[in-house]
């Protein structure tokens, strides 16, 4: 029986085993396969407090695993399967074995929805990119596209247009989905260009991107765009899909806390991107991991541990 299995090894996840483990409480971190989060998909991180000359994502996440593994947090690098919150002990299915646990934290954050497009993989920290915050910088002076015709699309560009020659942003659609008072501000801006109905079908450079293939879905034009970075902004996807019913979720598939950081059920506590859309920076996500490790730890004492 463990006291308290973590479920995600991101910046909240991490932290989240940090704070457990000093509590005493011998965390189990179920870290997935692709572990680390979505720091590992950055190159420099310029933003992390305590870092004045930057650190590399990955390398501070390992940072964070060590400093965890220091107070005796234990990792399984699997993915969860199944989860059975029903009763106490809360059990969790990691890869194909069942345990048994008086907590769990849910720090299991969400993917940046990208295009799946051929080569994505090895382009992305190559041009393309989910985090204008993290990465724009690197773009300067520079031909940069930004998909998407949500807020958070508009964010990005504006903040983008600090350091590229030219921001084009790219709608599939007609029809703009962010705030009036957001698409007024991305379209007043001389560096930004808006284009709708547009899609991307290529990605083009060898080693770094140096544009994209594109076709407008209404005349079927195709052409050829210049640009040298790409930023994804065309949602999130919370990875709440395998507390399946048993974690409240907003309608679009954020876990739900219901008292400070724990849940519903009683025992099940939350951090993270997988119930923040909106700052969803790795340094508010560690903060919601320390905070949801008091609240077990408190809640585990009060319970008689
Ligand atoms: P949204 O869901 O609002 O917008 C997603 C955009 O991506 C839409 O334009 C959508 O197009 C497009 N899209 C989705 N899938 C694809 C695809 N496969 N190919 C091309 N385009 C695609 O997401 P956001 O991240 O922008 O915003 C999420 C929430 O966060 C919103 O509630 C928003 O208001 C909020 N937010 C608030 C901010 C603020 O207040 N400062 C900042 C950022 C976000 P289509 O319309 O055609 O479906």
């Amino acid at each position: 029986m463990e006291n308290v299995i973590i479920i995600g090894s991101g910046p909240a996840g991490m932290t989240a085993a940090i704070y457990a483990a000093r509590a005493d409480l011998n965390p189990l971190v179920a870290g997935g396969i692709q572990w680390g989060g979505l720091l590992m998909w950055t190159t420099e991180v310029e933003n992390f407090p305590g870092f004045p000359g930057g650190i590399i994502g990955p390398e501070l996440m390992s940072n964070m695993k060590k400093q965890a593994e220091r107070f005796g947090a234990k990792f399984e690098f699997k993915d969860v399967t199944e989860v059975d919150f029903g009763s106490q002990p809360l059990k969790v299915k990691i890869a194909e074995q069942w345990h048994e646990t008086k907590a769990v934290i849910v720090a299991a954050g969400t993917k940046p929805r990208t295009l799946k497009l051929p080569r994505e993989k090895e382009l992305i920290g190559r041009g393309l990119s989910v985090c204008a915050t993290c990465d724009g910088a690197f773009f300067k002076d520079k031909e940069v596209i930004v998909l998407g015709g949500g807020d958070s699309a508009m964010e990005e560009a504006t903040f983008l247009t600090k350091f590229a020659k030219r921001v084009r942003i790219l709608m599939r659609g007609d029809e703009v989905r962010a705030s009036k008072i957001m698409y007024q501000k991305a379209k007043d801006d001389p560096k930004i260009e808006i284009m709708f109905n547009t899609e991307v079908t290529e990605y083009l450079g060898d080693k770094l991107l140096e544009g994209v293939k594109i076709i407008n879905n209404k005349t079927k034009e195709e052409g050829e765009l210049e640009a040298q970075g790409l930023f994804f902004a065309i949602g999130h996807v919370p990875a709440s899909k395998v507390f399946g019913n048993q974690l409240p979720t907003d309608e679009k598939g954020y876990l739900l806390k219901k008292e400070w950081s724990m849940s519903e059920v009683a025992g099940v506590f939350i951090a993270g991107d997988i119930e923040d859309w909106r700052y969803r920076q790795a340094v508010t996500a560690a903060g919601a991991g320390c905070m949801a490790a008091i609240d077990a730890t408190r809640w585990l004492h009060q319970n008689g541990e």
